[in-house]
């Protein structure tokens, strides 16, 4: 063999040589990162607690990049590569060596370490690998990251790795459901909610893909009253669903569960049309009902048919806009402020009320809530309590009432259970009032019966009739 062929065989063997190298390489790592993929990652986890002494426990940390999915559709790879780049950076350095890094799927990542589940030094490590993530940016946008962590530990939570890494993320979904800052410990409740939760999306789902919603939801209905004259103001639309085999199970537990799929979009376009057809029923009974109220979620909000959805409505079942009011919480401002104010411009665009619900409970400035054009303002229940009995719940009522005035809303004041509240809600001068004192939500039949016996005596007979009323309705 002459020198020039010996060497391209050599050539060749190299670059074999190097192209098992790769292939060897990529089949264990993550090529973006360098950290150990997911099957790689498993096996080691398995090796490492496979006839481990007990005493030596291992946690498992699971960490979700929460907006990288926003990021990618906003800047696409180019930004979210070098924003998972600084991820794993940050957790190399915050491991020092002492753990082992994976990549579970382009969001979620995992480090498995020696630490003890109830040794304090070990869960502040623990709490330091999410805590070095959290002044990351990303490059592009400039976000702060949003990241929801969580722990499982061997071998008291879990036995396999398989276990461990199922735990570790049903911790870190709570941490992200409660939008915590703190990497959450699995508790073994957790596997129980999240297959209520599970059950709870695939019954839903059954139900408003064959079109049988209108059996197993309903709406009721709660009246909104007139502080001053006792009068109907509005009514709010409550979803209720009754299953066949749950029995009824509340909104509080599966509009949350629906917010997190697209049933949350099936849910307030059902509210919606129903709520706007009993209203039109009542309007040929002769019956006075102003307003009518429904609740929307941001993830409602979010989408851009949103709003054309809602005029759709308006156009198939013919309610004077002005007459249908959204609420929304107040949580979601937080979220993202200048989407809320936009869709709110969209909506009053259309001639539609907005009401800022649950108010008090997130802390939202004068400023911000200044430059949306909100209708009304609904003061939190949580306020309501002890305000005829104690005098800072009552001084910090009427401040709540008077930043409402400033900003020109209307204030209904929720969960009105006694007298003694709604009268101290006249003297504030509060505009409306709902609760169980009035009233609690009822379906359809009986709210129309609500309707007659309050309107049955002559309007505005003022307080003195009203009173009547309240009497009357507890009595029966
Ligand atoms: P929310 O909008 O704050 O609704 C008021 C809740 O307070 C209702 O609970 C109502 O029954 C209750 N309530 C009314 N008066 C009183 C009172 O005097 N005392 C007390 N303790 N509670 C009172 P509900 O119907 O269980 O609804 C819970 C939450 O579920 C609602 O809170 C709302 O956030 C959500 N929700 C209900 N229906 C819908 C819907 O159609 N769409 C969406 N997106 N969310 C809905
Ligand atoms: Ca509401
Ligand atoms: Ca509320």
């Amino acid at each position: 063999m002459d020198n020039l062929s010996e060497q391209k065989l050599l050539d060749d063997n190299l670059q074999d040589a190097l192209r098992r190298q790769m292939q060897a390489y990529e089949q264990r790592y993550d090529m973006q990162t360098g950290l150990l993929n997911y099957q790689s990652f498993q096996e080691s986890l398995a090796q490492m607690v496979r006839g481990r002494d007990a005493s030596r426990e291992v946690a498992l940390v699971w960490i979700d990049i929460l907006n990288l999915r926003r990021e990618f559709a906003l800047w696409g790879s180019r930004g979210t590569e070098a924003l998972v780049a600084r991820v794993a950076e940050s957790l190399r350095s915050a491991v020092n060596g002492n753990a082992m890094i994976g990549r579970f799927s382009a969001r979620c990542f995992l480090v498995a370490m020696e630490a003890a589940k109830f040794n304090r030094a070990d869960r502040r490590r623990i709490q330091g690998i999410a805590d070095a993530l959290a002044p990351l940016r990303a490059p592009s946008s400039c976000n702060k990251i949003e990241t929801a962590a969580g722990v499982a530990f061997w071998p008291s939570d879990a036995v396999t790795a398989d276990e461990l890494t199922r735990f570790a993320s049903l911790a870190a979904s709570r941490a992200g459901y409660l939008k915590s800052p703190l990497v959450h410990a699995f508790r073994a409740g957790m596997n129980h909610h999240v297959l209520r939760d599970h059950l709870l999306e695939v019954e839903m789902r059954k139900c408003f893909e064959s079109g049988t919603e209108h059996e197993r939801f309903r709406i009721a209905y709660q009246p909104k009253i007139e502080v001053a004259t006792g009068n109907v103001l509005g009514a709010e639309a409550l979803i209720r669903w009754n299953h066949p085999e749950l029995g009824d199970v509340t909104p509080s537990e599966f509009i949350p569960v629906a917010e997190r799929s697209e049933l949350i979009h099936g849910i307030v376009q059902f509210t919606l049309n129903t709520a706007l057809r009993d209203m039109q029923q009542w309007h040929k009974l002769g019956l006075s009902l102003p307003l009518i109220s429904v609740n929307m979620s941001w993830a409602n909000l979010r989408r851009d048919d949103f709003v054309p959805a809602v005029r759709a409505r308006l156009t198939q079942i013919p309610i004077s806009p002005a007459r249908l009011e959204l609420e929304v919480t107040e949580s979601v401002l937080m979220d993202d402020e200048d989407l809320f104010a936009t869709r709110v411009r969209q909506l009053k665009a259309i001639g539609v009320r907005v009401a800022i619900d649950d108010f008090g409970t997130r802390y939202t400035g004068f400023n911000v809530l200044k430059r949306i054009p909100l209708d009304a303002m609904k003061i939190d229940r949580c306020f309501i309590r002890g305000i005829d009995r104690s005098r800072d719940a009552r001084a910090l009522y009427e401040t709540i009432v008077a930043m409402a005035r400033q900003l020109k809303l209307r204030t209904v004041a929720e969960g009105v259970e006694h007298a003694g509240e709604l009268e101290v809600l006249k003297q504030i001068g509060c505009d409306a009032a709902q609760g169980y004192l009035f009233q609690r939500p009822v379906p359809a039949a009986e709210f129309e019966a609500f309707l007659r016996r309050w309107s049955g005596v002559a309007e505005n007979q003022g307080i003195a009739h009203y009173n009547g009323q309240l009497a009357t309705q507890r009595a029966g």
